[in-house]
Formats: C-alpha cells, structure tokens, sequence
C-alpha cells in the first residue's frame, strides 16, 4: 500500500493495531482530519486475528443486548457509505434470519427488542421457513425472523477498504511494523516498535485485539484471547447456498447453536460453533489446528440442521477475539493517562458495528482535544467508565 505523507493542523494520532477496529479509527480519524499513522505487526488485511474468514454477519434485531442498537444503526449507515467509496462489494444486504426451537427465550427477546427500536423483521412460521429457505433441515415447531437489514459483510476486504479510504484521507499505514510499548508521557504518547524507534504522537488508540494482553501491563484493558475455529463444508449444489438464495443465519435447535454464511467462493459454506468456554489461549503462541471437538460440532450442524452439505469439511482456519471481563467491550481511555484510549474485547460479535468503534473513538479524541463533538457526542454508552463522551479536556 503506498505510505502518504499529510500535512497535519489537528493533533496526530497513532492507532496500534489496523484489523477491524484499527482500520475503522483510521478512516475516521482520517475523515475528520487528524494526523494519524497506524501500525500494524501484520499485512492489512490479514488472516491470523479476529478479521479473517471470509464473511460476517451484520444483524441490527440484537441478541446480545439493547445497548448496541445506536452502534449499530450508525454503523449501518458507515457500511453504505464505505461500500460507495470502495472499489469492491463489502456488504450485500440479503437479510439475517433467526431460527429458534421453542425452548429459548433469545427470539422472543429479539422480536420485542426489534419492535421496540422500530427495526424492520418478518416472522415467519416452520411452513414459510421451509418454502422459502429449503437449506434448513426441519424438525417441526421451529420458529424465525428475517431482519431486513442484516446481511453478509467482507471482513478482509472491508479492513483493507477503510485503511485505503484512510490514506486517500492522508493516513500513514506501517504494515509489518510490530509496537512493543505505548508510553504516555504527560501530553504526548510515545510509541515504542519493536526494532527500537520511537515515534511520538499527541494520542494514541489501541486496537490491537487479542493481542492487547502485551499492553495491559499499566493501561489497565483487561483483555484475554480465545480461539474461534471456523469449518467450511462443501455444498452439493453451490447455487442453493448463494447470497441471494441463502441469509447468513443464527439458529439454536436441541442442544445445537450455530452461525451459517452464504457461499462466497462459489462452493463452499461456512459453519461457525458458538465461543467454547474453554478456548482461552495466549495470542503470539496459540495453537492454529483445529481440535476434533470443533469438527465433530459442526459436522453435526452440517448433518442434521442443513440439507445439501458434504459433511466432510474442506476448509478450517483457527481465529483469534479479544474478550474482556465483562460481557460488554471496552471503550475507553486508558488507566491513568487521558492521551491513550482503547477499543478492545469484542467477544466475537464486533465487527458489524466497528465503523461506530471508529467513530467514537474519533468523537472522544475530538472532545478531549476542544474540537467540535462528533457524530456520536452525548451518546449514552455502558462501554466501563465512558458513559458519555466527554466533551472537555482533563488536562
Ligand atoms: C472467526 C470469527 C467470526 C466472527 N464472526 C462475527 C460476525 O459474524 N459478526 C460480527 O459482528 N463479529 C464477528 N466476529 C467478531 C469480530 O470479527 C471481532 O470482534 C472484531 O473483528 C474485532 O476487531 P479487532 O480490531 O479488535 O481485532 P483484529 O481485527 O484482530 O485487529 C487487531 C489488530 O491488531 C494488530 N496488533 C496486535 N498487537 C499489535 C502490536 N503490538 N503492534 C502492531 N499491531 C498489533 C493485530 O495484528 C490485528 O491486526 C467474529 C470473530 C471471529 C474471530
């Protein structure tokens, strides 16, 4: 990627980490005319952290919780905007469909949420399911919604669309550029590569993801790792399993719970297992094999809920998420220091609102710094300490 120098009037920023929420901070950042450089100890995009895997799905009727419906409409409208500017198709809106049995509670509380925040659903009952999404293997009783707004998104292609929108903006991209320290020095930040330079800045962002443990030494982020294994299945008849014909979807049945993506490489699909308790690990030395568990999981998803897969996988890739202590990701200045600030812990739902992670960022850097508030100021946000972005300086 060619490496731009700008000409800064707002204060610099260094964002470590460029993956989903780095590349985001950046376009952002960008946008709003800071000096920013990211750095990243990989390619941009990259396989080995929490944006690869070909597709993820965007969904605004919110399982997870109410409190990330403003991010996510926000976001809807960033996803439109950076699809516009980008010279390659990074989300296709072909809707996420739910499927419960009747023994959860998860899609009562989606409809109620969904009407609750006028967002856009279709219910339909195990009939309309079956004519319309023949896909999905049946057992009677099952119950689904259609959220019209969902869809697939490119997570690699998305990172490199917005860390190209950054540059064309005047960012400064050092890919394969590892940072070994954040330091805050009273009112700058020093950043400390692994090949010994230093380069100063008046903010710094920390986006590093799984990785973040490296840093919580004094910043305080609480961040652990874990592994998320993914399983692409050969499908009989790719053209059934296309975006148009098949929603990414989330379905629970027995004891069973899986994420499901259209094929996108024209004849394979993807089946994702929920986060396994059990899959802490540290994110330099983990362990990229698969493990039979995962396998035997999914195998049974492509078995038993779907019709139309081989039941052999063709494809695994081992992931990596940063997850923080609560269930709720941290965005928020650093312990100690109002000049470095980290957006990390996504729990392996992130990447749908990481546009607004971007932007909020980018709205907290501009309240502290006494410029105007951004698109997001006076949101109210549960994200630990920063309810509310601060709209004056504390130093
Ligand atoms: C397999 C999988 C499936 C998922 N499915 C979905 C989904 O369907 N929908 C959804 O919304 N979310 C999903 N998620 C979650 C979502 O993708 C993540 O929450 C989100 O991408 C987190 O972004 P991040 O920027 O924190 O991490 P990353 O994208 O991993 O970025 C962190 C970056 O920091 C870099 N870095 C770390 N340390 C340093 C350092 N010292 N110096 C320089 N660079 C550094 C890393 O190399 C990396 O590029 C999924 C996650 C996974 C893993």
């Amino acid at each position: 990627m060619t490496m731009t120098v700008n000409t800064p009037c707002l204060p610099s920023v260094a964002v470590v980490g460029v993956g989903a929420m780095g590349a985001m901070t950046m376009w952002r950042l960008a946008e709003a005319g800071f000096a920013v450089t990211g750095y990243e100890q990989f390619g941009v995009p990259h396989d080995r952290g929490a944006h690869g895997a070909e597709t993820r799905i965007y969904r605004m009727a919110y399982r997870e919780g109410e409190v990330y419906i403003p991010l996510l409409k926000h976001s809807y409208r960033l996803w439109h905007e950076l699809n516009g500017l980008a010279d390659r198709s990074l989300f296709i809106q072909n809707g996420c469909l739910y499927i419960s049995d009747m023994q959860r509670p998860w899609l009562d509380e989606t409809i109620a949420s969904a009407q609750a925040h006028d967002i856009p659903i279709v219910e339909l009952t195990d009939a309309d399911l079956a004519a319309r999404y023949p896909q999905h293997r049946l057992y009677g009783g099952e119950r689904a919604i259609l959220d019209l707004l969902g869809g697939t998104l490119r997570p690699e292609q998305a990172v490199l669309a917005a860390a190209q929108q950054a540059v064309k903006a005047g960012a400064v991209l050092r890919d394969y550029s590892p940072v070994r320290d954040v330091v805050p020095l009273g009112g700058a930040v020093e950043i400390v590569l692994e090949d010994g330079t230093r380069d100063r800045h008046d903010y710094a962002v920390i986006t590093s993801g799984a990785w973040t443990s490296a840093f919580q030494r004094d910043l305080g982020f609480g961040i652990t790792a874990r592994r998320l294994p993914g399983t692409w299945y050969p499908a009989a008849d790719p053209a059934s399993f296309s975006p148009a014909r098949f929603p990414v979807c989330l379905r629970s049945a027995g004891d069973l719970d899986y994420s499901g993506f259209p094929s996108v490489d024209g004849w394979s699909v993807k089946v994702m297992p929920p986060v396994f308790p059990d899959t802490e690990t540290v994110a330099e030395t983990t362990d990229r094999d698969i493990r039979p568990r995962d396998i035997a999981y999914t195998r049974r998803v492509a078995r038993e809920l779907l019709h139309g897969l081989i039941d052999r996988p063709a494809r695994t890739g081992v992931f990596l998420d940063g997850f923080a202590e609560t269930d709720l990701p941290v965005i928020d200045y650093a312990d100690g220091t109002d000049r470095v600030l980290g957006a990390v812990g996504f729990a392996g739902h992130g990447f749908k609102y990481s546009p607004s992670v971007g932007q909020l960022l980018t709205d907290l850097v501009a309240a502290h710094a006494g410029l105007a508030p951004g698109e997001l100021a006076g949101t109210e946000l549960p994200f630990r300490r920063s309810t509310t972005i601060r709209s004056t300086s504390t130093e």
